[in-house]
């Protein structure tokens, strides 16, 4: 089952550490065939190099769109050389084996994230790129197929260990990157054409990912998990440079993607904001003055839930904020940026993992959201609504005041975030009580004011901060309890999509206890 190295191909469009990886190939005695750019760049770094047309006998054309799609290449790397018939085939037509097959492709995925013209994208379309790694990888019994230049270091190390030769396990487990490529760029080019055409539920869908991390466990530690990239250019967990602490979890990605799409939604030229989460969920947010002022009030919300928290800055980490937050057990720091002398802070806990994303994910921007169920993938649009955007309709006989307007706003932009059932309770661009994930609203309510009298208590205030706060529902009360439940913690206005068969009795009991309400008309659900 090992296979000797006697020929590679090499065509590549990312030139990227090919000249070391050919010189490596070429001392171990293999001879060098390459398509027009890539034979150029070999011969210009003194390597000895074929021309594939070479094995062709035909010239490249059609500007490059056919120059290896031809027999004396897909013979190279088809044929069974155990079998008699494909010897011979190859022997009468003259073709030559190809061992080893060195691919990447046409950059159609940055041609296309470049906003580049139609025309430009279709010409970055790999044609003979991917049927070369097919078949070189349907062959595997004797073709190596080398897809990535970050596989270079590995292929050339098993060679110089194995004097030239692959072995199969070798040559499978690159087969299975090659099909993977293959699937990921194809994917990419679908997904291009549905999103041109506007379609919302293509007939058939493809998914890409590429391995940026394998995690130690999943969810739980008897389950295994990985972290993909889909190549989306949103800032967020998946684009982050980490700069510090150990390897981040299954948990944590969760937790932090949570996080920054929440402070996400408040425009650092407006306002500071800051998140603190826990098991995808805010156990505080604030917004306003300069982000340390928002990080204290994130965290008075609740701190005995912010331990072993994810905090999630709208804008550059600065000295002031790093010193605040690494007074408490923290798991994770994500921000834009970060001041040197905050890094250096934050430098002194070594667990502590800090990441800077470069920017701010936009709440508006479309994009798909899966999730998996048995046997099958829900597929939806992520909830890109954002309240600045939406017509608040007051209905009851107290309009908000401005300053009630503001938190409600506040509130509701924070509800959005919250896993259904939600009840926010905030008050001066802070939230003072989150009723998270209960099966009844009532219930949701009943214990975000009760958090909120825990950390009165905590903080030796004579009353909680529920008094005299407004509230957000994430969807609307389907009887009055849920309202007069709030009402009972202290609150003085609402904000609720509406569209209850019982809003009119909502609303009586709004009116009844003097309170504000006004609707949004969207929801906000999130399981
Ligand atoms: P080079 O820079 O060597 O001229 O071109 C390398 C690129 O051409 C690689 O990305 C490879 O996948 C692609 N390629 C190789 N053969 C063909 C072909 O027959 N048609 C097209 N469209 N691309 C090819």
């Amino acid at each position: 089952d090992r296979v000797k190295i006697r020929r590679a191909l090499i065509s590549v469009s990312d030139k990227t550490g090919l000249v070391d990886f050919a010189k490596g190939l070429a001392d171990l005695g293999v001879e060098l065939v390459s398509t027009g750019g890539t034979a150029k760049a070999l011969a210009e770094a003194g390597l000895a190099v074929r021309d594939v047309s070479d094995l062709t006998g035909f010239p490249e054309i059609m500007d490059g769109r056919v120059k290896t799609l031809h027999p004396g290449v897909h013979g190279g790397l088809l044929g069974i050389r155990d079998d008699a018939a494909h010897a011979a085939a190859m022997d009468e037509h003259g073709i030559a084996a190809i061992d080893l097959l060195v691919v990447n492709l046409y950059p159609f995925e940055e041609t296309r994230a470049s906003g580049a013209s139609r025309d430009t994208i279709v010409e970055n379309i790999d044609i003979g790129g991917p049927a070369m790694i097919r078949a070189g990888a349907k062959n595997h019994g004797y073709v190596a197929v080398v897809v990535d230049p970050a596989d270079y270091q590995e292929v050339l190390g098993a060679l110089k260990e194995n004097a030239g030769e692959t072995s199969i396990a070798l040559r499978r487990q690159l087969a299975a990157r090659a099909y993977a490529r293959t699937a990921a760029y194809d994917a990419a080019v679908s997904g291009w054409f549905a999103e041109s055409l506007g379609e919302t539920t293509p007939k058939r869908i493809a998914f890409a990912g590429e391995l940026a991390e394998a995690l130690r466990y999943g969810e739980n530690p008897h389950q295994w998990a990985g972290f993909y990239r889909t190549g989306e250019a949103r800032p967020g967990v998946a684009t982050a440079r980490q700069l510090q602490g150990k390897a981040l979890s299954y948990n944590n990605i969760n937790d932090t993607d949570a996080a920054f799409e929440l402070v996400g939604e408040f425009d650092p030229a407006r306002t500071a904001a800051v998140a603190i989460i826990k098991h995808a969920n805010p156990c505080g947010v604030a917004e306003g003055g300069d982000l340390v002022a928002a990080y204290k009030a994130a965290l008075a919300c609740d701190p005995v839930s912010a331990f072993g928290g994810i905090v999630a800055l709208n804008g550059r980490l600065d000295a002031r904020t790093a010193e605040e937050i690494v007074k408490v057990f923290t798991e994770v720091i994500i921000a834009p940026e970060a001041d040197d002398e905050a890094i250096a802070i934050v430098a002194a806990k070594k667990n502590l993992r800090l990441l800077l994303t470069g920017g701010l994910p936009d709440p508006r921007a479309g994009g798909r959201f899966v999730k998996s169920v048995a046997g099958g993938l829900l597929v939806q649009s992520r909830d890109a609504g954002v309240v600045d955007d939406l017509d608040l309709k007051v209905v009851t006989r107290r309009a908000p005041s401005e300053a009630e307007l503001t938190d409600l706003r506040f509130a509701f932009r924070v509800a959005k975030h919250v896993k259904s059932n939600t009840i926010v309770y905030a008050k001066n661009g802070a939230t003072v009580g989150i009723g998270a994930g209960q099966m009844s609203r009532v219930d949701s309510a009943r214990i975000a004011a009760r958090k909120a009298e825990d950390a009165a208590k905590a903080a030796g205030a004579d009353k909680p901060a529920t008094i005299g706060s407004v509230v957000a529902s994430d969807a609307f009360f389907p009887f009055a309890d849920g309202l007069l439940s709030a009402v009972e913690a202290g609150a003085t206005a609402v904000i609720q999509p509406g569209g209850s068969m019982r809003d009119d009795e909502v609303i009586a009991a709004a009116d009844e206890h003097g309170i504000a309400m006004v609707l949004t008309g969207m929801r906000h659900f999130r399981h």
